[in-house]
């Protein structure tokens, strides 16, 4: 599989991205790593007339603790976030996110967090050669008429894969995107669009700059299933984040659980999450059954288009937001 052609610029500073993207549009493409496009573009998937690198763009990458927030620049590498003591203590849940991802050559040599969050939607029926994709008629996501993960839809179920996204989504997180002249920025909650084809609430003009995660005093867990545990994406995930206001009392006061790698986006599940508010750190039975209401809420989002059957991953849903559950309790009692 070969590149197809394109004009590469490398812009000096942040501000010459944004002129860049500014008159490119939507025939550029930004390459942070480029461990997701390139491998789409090798797919005949994606073919940008122009890629914008960043790769001169040290500013973008920094881990900071800036009052009661993380900030993480876009460009951070996933290595960095891994090495960092800050993000272990206070957002336990992505340290464990980035420690899953890919494997260590992803880690170290390429992948970043905001290529992470920002990677496409996956569909086994759509990630495929080109030679492949040839021997049937193209689905929605291709620029076809049909769905091969969902018979009869009139949409695009492609999953959201990305390991960063749910655990950031467990955190709070929020993200700040530029395009030049403006700047806003966006809950995650709020970021993903459960749109398989357009995934993000993002323009072709915008840039990612920063995540900024809250430094909430509570404790965070991420838990993943994938084929195997290196070189392989997750087949279903969950983060979860709970928090005690009073640490004598033993008392949850605020949860958040978020699966991922099982719909069109990751998934945060109020009921479940709600239900823990009140019970008690050491309540097992509780986080049995919030795990249980997780998997009926998120087994209506299920789509069976990243490979093992529907059922085994909407039973793992239970089991991986129950090890979650139970590792940050745990942490939060010592
Ligand atoms: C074999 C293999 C295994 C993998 N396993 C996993 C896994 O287990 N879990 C997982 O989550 N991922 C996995 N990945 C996907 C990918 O490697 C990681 O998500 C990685 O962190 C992506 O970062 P990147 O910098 O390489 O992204 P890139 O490929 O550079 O970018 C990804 C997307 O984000 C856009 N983008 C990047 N940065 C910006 C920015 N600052 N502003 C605007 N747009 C931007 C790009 O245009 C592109 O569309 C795997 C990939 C491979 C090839
Ligand atoms: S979910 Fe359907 S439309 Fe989307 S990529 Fe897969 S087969 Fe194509």
């Amino acid at each position: 599989m070969r590149l197809p052609r394109f004009e590469y610029i490398e812009p000096i500073n942040f501000e010459g991205a944004l002129d860049l993207l500014y008159i490119h549009k939507d025939n550029a493409k930004v390459l942070a790593g480029g461990t997701d496009l390139l491998v789409r573009m090798k797919k005949g998937l994606l073919k940008p007339k122009i890629i914008i690198s960043l790769k001169a763009l040290k500013e973008l990458s920094y881990i900071k603790k800036d009052d009661s927030y993380i900030k993480i620049g876009a460009r951070t590498s996933i290595a960095d976030i891994i090495a960092s003591d800050l993000i272990k203590k206070e957002a336990c849940a992505l340290f464990e996110a980035c420690e899953k991802i890919g494997a260590v050559t992803i880690q170290h040599y390429r992948g970043t967090i905001g290529g992470n969050i920002l990677q496409d939607n996956r569909c086994i029926h759509y990630n495929q050669s080109a030679f492949h994709r040839s021997g049937r008629q193209p689905c929605h996501k291709d620029g076809g008429k049909i769905c091969y993960a969902r018979d009869a839809s009139d949409r695009c179920n492609s999953t959201c894969q990305s390991d960063g996204a749910t655990a950031l989504m467990a955190l709070g997180a929020n993200i700040t995107l530029v395009r030049k002249g403006t700047e806003r920025i966006i809950d995650l909650d709020n970021f993903y669009t459960t749109d398989g084809i357009m995934p993000f609430a993002m323009e072709s003009n915008e840039l990612l700059k920063e995540i900024v995660i809250p430094i909430q005093g509570g404790k965070s867990s991420y838990k993943r299933l994938a084929y195997r545990s290196a070189i392989d994406y997750p087949i279903v995930s969950a983060g979860v984040f709970l928090k005690s206001s009073d640490t004598s009392k033993n008392e949850i006061e605020d949860a958040r659980i978020v699966v991922g790698a099982i719909a069109r986006a990751p998934i945060f599940l109020a009921k479940a999450s709600s239900f823990l508010k009140g019970k008690k750190f050491n309540d097992i039975s509780a986080f049995k059954k919030a795990a249980d209401i997780s998997m009926d809420n998120a087994s209506t989002f299920a789509v069976h288009n990243v490979g093992s059957t529907l059922e085994y991953r909407c039973a793992m849903v239970s089991e991986m937001v129950f090890q979650a559950l139970k590792e940050a309790a745990i942490v939060t009692q010592e």
